[in-house]
């Protein structure tokens, strides 16, 4: 039984005092606890979660990190400063990196092998543009950023899988649920070739693309999405605890 995961990425928005303001929010709100909740905020955010950290229910991780321990590097973030912030999550290859900054396939594994070398569960994010579905080749580009990204990964079942095709980040559009499936068993089939049934049947996969406390409940129903990535909806604490109550909503 795969626990679901319900993520929000706030992006590069929020400062310290709107962080830890919605960090009591969110913890005020009632939500069913049988969802594990995290939430991915601008590194300077990190420090509010880790003072809230006694007194709040929320995980957190980190939108990106670094592909070394330290070193001349300027700008970019240590895994191990992650941890030192109590970061559990991180993501890795987040479509507006690899688009924006250029991240390449080899970099997001550089980074996913290092972040499960010094103990961070990442966040392997994939997905095609509208071209390359419009051509028909979604499944061959999923299917390689999977494949390179897991590259020489030690099988691990606390790796996550997001699926957000880029046509459907922040744009209000979001995939059917039974494409979002198809794809995700898709990629669930990869790992198992790669990794064996026993820890592909153990990896979460979501979906992220403009999710939201109105489709939520159809994403969640299907077999092999085990949660959700959410930019956002998860902005506001209330929708974020809609979404987080898929069950009820
Ligand atoms: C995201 O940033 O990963 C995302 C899915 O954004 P949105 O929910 O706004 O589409």
């Amino acid at each position: 039984m795969r626990r679901p995961l319900i993520a929000g990425n706030w992006k590069m928005h929020k400062n310290i005092r709107e962080a830890s303001e919605y960090i009591r929010e969110l913890n005020e709100l009632p939500w069913d606890d049988s969802v594990e909740v995290a939430v991915i905020p601008p590194f300077t955010c990190l420090f509010a979660f880790r003072e809230a950290r006694s007194r709040s229910r929320i995980r957190y991780g980190a939108q990106n990190m670094f592909w070394a321990r330290e070193g001349a590097f300027t700008g970019e973030i240590s895994p191990l400063m992650l941890l030192d912030l109590g970061c559990e999550y991180v993501l890795i290859g987040h479509s507006e990196r690899r688009q924006i900054m250029g991240e390449s396939d080899r970099m997001i594994n550089d980074k996913l092998r290092l972040a499960l070398e010094t103990g961070l569960f990442p966040i392997l994010c994939v997905g095609e543009t509208l071209e390359e579905r419009e051509n028909g080749n979604a499944k061959e580009v999923v299917g390689e950023q999977v494949r390179q990204g897991l590259q020489g990964v030690i099988p691990h079942p606390g790796v996550v899988i997001a699926y957000e095709p880029v046509w459907a980040i922040g744009t209000g559009v979001n995939a059917t649920a039974s494409d979002a499936q198809e794809m995700i068993h898709f990629v669930r089939d990869i790992a198992k070739k790669e990794w064996g049934s026993q820890v592909s049947d153990q990896l979460r996969i979501l979906y992220g693309g403009s999710v939201k406390p109105a489709n939520i409940g159809e994403f969640m129903s299907q077999d092999d999405i085990d949660g959700a990535l959410v930019g956002g909806a998860s902005l506001d604490p209330k929708v974020f605890a809609d979404i987080i109550n898929f069950r009820s909503t």
